[in-house]
């Protein structure tokens, strides 16, 4: 059989998407989808929204790309304004989500060779969780469907149910850095995790002088309904990772960490040629030029309530396709009960309702909407999900 041009390692469906109006997908053929996909949490403001274009044209104008060797205005300017906003004393940006885990789990290493301890080398992380597809995010990850024929991975990670507080702890030996975790499990299937679990972790931290990871790439900057989905719990982590929102359509990510977390992370510990380049930055400048206007991430809390509200209403009518909701302001998900349909029903609204969503494991399908869907878009999704509850 041939090669396709591009390696064939997504089973890419039949929508060819070739422009985007706000919250539409305009595909080869001028056909519409309604996207609660949003790139599966990335286009946080819609496609073509007017700022980020403008500010993105404007920057490729002005200067794209410079190397790391030199100072970045831009950069300090960036992380200045996230670190205003959240628990962070010093940011590294990357170019995606697997970068900022590979940085995440770099800067622990070091954390604990740098305090004497570099035999504390060993993250607990959890099944069900997604951290990207590097051979360290792969290492982090319990799924044999990711790692098959991928050995000998990274060592140094156990694994433990999640939201089992118990089981993590019971992991924790001398050899333990700390915890990477979904503050929100996404492609697990948007479980959120629980205030006992997620405060447990952070007590466990402090008790025994480990790192909280939050991976915070799919719930973060905005998704929930706050800036970041750890503020809904009352702590804050060590090390956080953000991608997708951040850039909103354009590739950056970033790992985030406390001064203390990030002490061994010094000069030629790391680095990315195109991290944190005068283009990303402006990109991410514009996103929260939007983000952090008052209200915003009320209204994104409005919207997902609204959202929810419409999904409890049509559960009862559909009992026999769908069990419970998942998920927190605009990540929400359905559980579907029929075993394993969750993929066929995304492919089902998707080529019959023109509404696209995505699928996640233990058979939920997620809506991620861009964070600016207006009430119309929401009773378009609505009366599309019961039209393709109807005829599934
Ligand atoms: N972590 C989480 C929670 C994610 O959802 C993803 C992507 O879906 C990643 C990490 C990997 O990000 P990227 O695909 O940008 O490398």
């Amino acid at each position: 059989m041939a090669i396709t041009p591009l390696m064939p390692v997504y089973p890419r469906c039949g929508v060819r998407p070739v422009r985007g109006e706000g919250c539409y997908l305009i595909g080869e053929q001028g056909e519409r989808y309604l996207d609660f996909a949003a790139g599966i949490a990335v286009n946080a403001l819609g496609h073509g929204h007017p700022h980020l274009v403008q500010a993105i044209a404007d920057q490729a104008a002005t200067l794209m790309h410079v190397s790391n060797l030199y100072g970045s205005p831009q950069g300090e300017a960036l992380a200045q304004r996230i670190i205003g906003n959240c628990f962070a004393d010093t940011v590294f940006f990357t170019n995606s989500g697997v970068e900022a885990i590979e940085c995440a789990i770099k800067t622990a290493r070091r954390y604990h060779h740098v305090n004497g301890n570099p035999e504390r080398h060993k993250l607990i992380t959890f099944q069900n969780a997604f951290h990207g597809r590097s051979l360290g995010a792969i290492s982090a990850t319990d799924q044999a469907k990711m790692r098959d024929g991928f050995e000998p991975l990274l060592p140094g990670f156990a694994y433990a149910p999640f939201n089992d507080l118990d089981a993590a702890l019971a992991l924790i030996d001398g050899e333990t850095a700390g915890f990477l975790v979904e503050t929100v499990q996404g492609e697990g299937g948007m479980t959120a995790g629980t205030p006992e679990f997620i405060r447990g972790l952070r007590q466990a931290c402090d008790d025994h002088g480990l790192l909280l990871i939050l991976d915070e790439i799919q719930c973060g900057y905005g998704r929930t309904g706050r800036f970041f989905a750890y503020e809904h719990y009352g702590i804050t982590p060590d090390i956080m990772t953000v991608a997708k929102g951040i850039g909103a359509g354009f590739p950056l990510g970033a790992c985030l960490a406390t001064e203390e977390a990030a002490k061994g992370m010094v000069a030629g510990t790391h680095g990315s040629t195109y991290g944190g380049n005068p283009l990303a930055m402006a990109a991410g400048q514009a996103v929260l030029d939007v983000m952090l206007e008052v209200g915003f991430f009320e209204r994104v809390a409005q919207k997902g309530e609204r959202l929810r509200s419409a999904f409890e209403q049509l559960i009862p009518n559909h009992d026999h396709l769908f069990e419970e909701i998942r998920g927190k302001g605009l990540m929400l998900g359905i559980k579907m009960k029929e075993p394993a349909v969750s993929r066929d029903f995304v492919a089902h609204l998707r080529d019959n309702h023109g509404l696209l969503t995505v699928a996640a494991g233990e058979n939920v399908f997620r809506v991620l909407p861009p964070l600016v869907i207006e009430d119309e878009h929401i009773d378009e999704c609505i009366e599309k999900l019961s039209a393709g509850a109807r005829s599934f």
